[in-house]
């Protein structure tokens, strides 16, 4: 036994790794979830479905190539108190491992063969400096780790700052976001290239939509989506 393992395993009868679904079982360092959490993880098979609920949301919007969620998120749910977990908690591992866990599905899928780079939707810049961190940034780098691409925040900027959404209408919603974005003149090199776009929950798709608008400036771009969550 090497030194580390020993190490590791001491580490963990002290400190033992929670199950981030319950906070109450152990379990060991690879994984996230215990196993009673694992079999009721609400977890989706868009990445089998084209069209899905997800895509279904982004109706008369922008053409996606492909649209997914990974979890379903029900309000006071697992899925919900993750992702409260990884934005208002720094656990940003959390979504690094989601997105780990879910690009291993994604590399499977021939539309993912061309992808040049992941994209999480942008935070407005006081947004980024109150908060500290993007969480959607995460879940980015680590589905670029199982789909061996990068990630960047280098293209899409936030350029207006939004009210909260959640007393909004779908229509007064996708109006406030309208022009929200805009690309960085980095951007020009996504010419012909394909990116998929990550944000924490998919509600209405105003926000992806929005997104998906300024990036189509640049020419022959093919966009795709993919979230951690799909708001039921
Ligand atoms: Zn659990």
């Amino acid at each position: 036994m090497k030194l580390k393992s020993i190490i590791d395993d001491l580490l963990y009868l002290v400190y033992p790794n929670l199950c981030v679904g319950c906070h109450e079982e152990a379990v060991h360092d690879e994984e996230l979830f215990c196993i009673n959490c694992e079999t009721k993880l609400p977890l989706t098979d868009f990445h089998e479905i084209q069209p899905n609920e997800a895509t279904d949301r982004m109706a008369g919007g922008f053409g996606f190539l492909r649209g997914l969620s990974m979890f379903r998120f029900y309000p006071g749910g697992m899925v919900q108190h993750m992702i409260h977990e990884i934005k208002y908690r720094g656990q940003t591992n959390i979504a690094r491992r989601l997105g780990r866990r879910y690009g291993v599905l994604l590399k499977e899928l021939p539309d993912f063969i061309d992808l040049h780079c992941i994209v999480p939707v942008p935070l407005h810049p006081r947004k980024l400096r109150s908060r500290g961190y993007n969480q959607s940034r995460f879940f980015a780098e680590g589905l670029a780790d199982s789909l061996i691409c990068f990630s960047s925040s280098n293209y899409l900027l936030r350029t207006k700052e939004t009210s909260t959404q959640t007393s909004k209408t779908r229509y007064e919603r996708l109006e406030s976001m309208m022009k929200a974005f805009s690309v960085s003149d980095k951007a020009s090199v996504l010419k012909g290239k394909h990116i998929l776009l990550v944000d924490d929950v998919l509600t209405t798709g105003a926000t992806l939509m929005s997104c998906a608008q300024a990036l189509s400036l640049i020419p022959d771009i093919k966009i795709s989506f993919a979230t951690i969550g799909l708001a039921q």
